[in-house]
């Protein structure tokens, strides 16, 4: 399944809601430019291997071009522009003024050495350093990149320019001028949505059923959030598998047996599920939280969770959520339910520019006003036209970006 023609899809349907200028919407159609680099990297062995990396600038109508950098296995090119135009999207549904783009380096990173990783991450700064920047493209951190690469990659950035531009990328540990809360800003956004959905509704949270697939940045710190706000965890899941207990997980313990053992598998008296199964659980909300495509044609129909919030990007493709929508699952898309982490990119990027550090309750006071809004926004949007979460998203979306390139 090609994410990028997904993508498409959805920005068709909202299009066709708001009447789209068609010169816009050809516009819209492709990413305004992609950059494909070669890195070779002098491995520890002595040996040099040469990695392919991309970056994706979708459109900057709104503000610089503003996502994540993906370092796994499976990126692709058409991957990195659709997860280039889905950042367009999330900036523009809570109204920050951040364009879209994406970058990705094909790799398993948890093959490589961390010497190799730096290495890596230098080298790729190295190919793209002329067309970022804090005033251009301000990349991030996402699936298997951390605070340190971010880190290393502003070093390198700032060697190569020669003065200092702490707000070039996001995501850097704190005393790098990262942002407090950034850390666990796309769980805690997750979960004012839930919180949201939830008194939609009228569901009180001791009694309600949560199944998580992905326990890394976003799932773990979701589970965490969820488990304080007084949800029921029933069942997680990571790369290795799943795990389920009706009576609810212990979220941090937990915890600390991941740490140790590098898997939820195995934890405590829980019974083994996979990571399909832990999608079609009778649950009240189902948060994928790992990569895109997971719900699809083929699983839909076997979906009983009474609504879904999407950690993750992409996980569902356009053909299940028409099905979905039939079966009246509301699903809480990922330009909303994680656009935390980049609000509070966008935050660790103002306090970069101003020279500032706000505290952790300034930065979740903020965060908690621009999901909120969003939500409501998002939902009044769906109620007028009748249409899904989604199709709203995209039509807010759509309509800021549009109005922007027409003037
Ligand atoms: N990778 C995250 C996302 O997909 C965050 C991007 C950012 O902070 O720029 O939204």
């Amino acid at each position: 399944m090609n994410q990028f023609e997904n993508a498409m899809k959805q920005l068709d349907n909202a299009s066709k809601i708001i009447n789209l200028n068609s010169d816009v919407h050809e516009i819209l159609k492709s990413p305004e430019r992609v950059l494909t680099v070669s890195i070779p990297v002098k491995m520890d062995n002595g040996s040099t291997k040469v990695f392919t990396g991309f970056r994706s600038q979708y459109n900057n109508a709104l503000g610089p071009y503003k996502g994540g950098i993906r370092y796994h296995w499976n990126v692709s090119l058409e991957e990195v522009k659709a997860l280039s135009f889905w950042m367009m999207v999330k900036c523009a549904t809570v109204n920050i003024p951040m364009g879209g783009g994406k970058g990705g380096i094909i790799v398993n990173p948890k093959e490589l050495s961390e010497g190799e990783i730096e290495r890596l991450s230098r080298g790729y700064i190295e190919k793209i350093w002329r067309d970022i920047g804090s005033d251009k493209d301000i990349p991030a951190p996402d699936v298997y990149t951390t605070p340190q690469i971010m880190a290393w990659m502003r070093d390198e950035y700032e060697k190569l320019v020669g003065h200092s531009d702490p707000g070039v990328i996001t995501g850097k540990p704190i005393e790098q001028g990262g942002s407090e809360g950034r850390g666990f800003s796309t769980a805690q956004g997750g979960a004012y949505c839930t919180r949201e959905l939830a008194t939609k509704l009228g569901l009180v949270p001791s009694e309600t059923t949560v199944a998580i697939q992905g326990f890394g940045n976003a799932g773990s710190f979701m589970a965490k959030i969820l488990a304080e706000m007084g949800y029921k965890i029933v069942a997680v899941s990571d790369s290795k598998g799943g795990i389920k207990s009706d009576d609810g997980l212990d979220i941090s313990a937990l915890t600390v047996y991941k740490e140790k053992t590098g898997s939820v598998v195995g934890f405590g008296s829980t019974e083994a599920i996979s990571n399909e199964e832990i999608l079609e659980l009778a649950v009240d909300i189902l948060v994928p939280a790992a990569l895109e495509n997971v719900i699809t044609a083929e699983n839909v129909g076997n979906i009983r969770a009474k609504s879904i919030v999407e950690l993750a990007n992409g996980p569902t493709t356009p053909e299940a959520d028409e099905i979905l929508k039939e079966k009246g699952i509301i699903v809480v898309p990922d330009v909303l339910a994680n656009a935390g982490g980049v609000t509070v990119s966008y935050f660790e990027w103002d306090q970069n520019i101003k020279g500032e550090h706000w505290s952790e309750v300034d930065i979740l006071e903020k965060l908690e006003k621009i999901i909120v809004d969003a939500f409501h926004e998002v939902w009044e949007t769906k109620e007028k036209y009748n249409i899904d979460m989604r199709t709203a998203a995209f039509v807010k979306a759509i309509e800021r970006v549009a109005s922007k390139m027409e003037i």
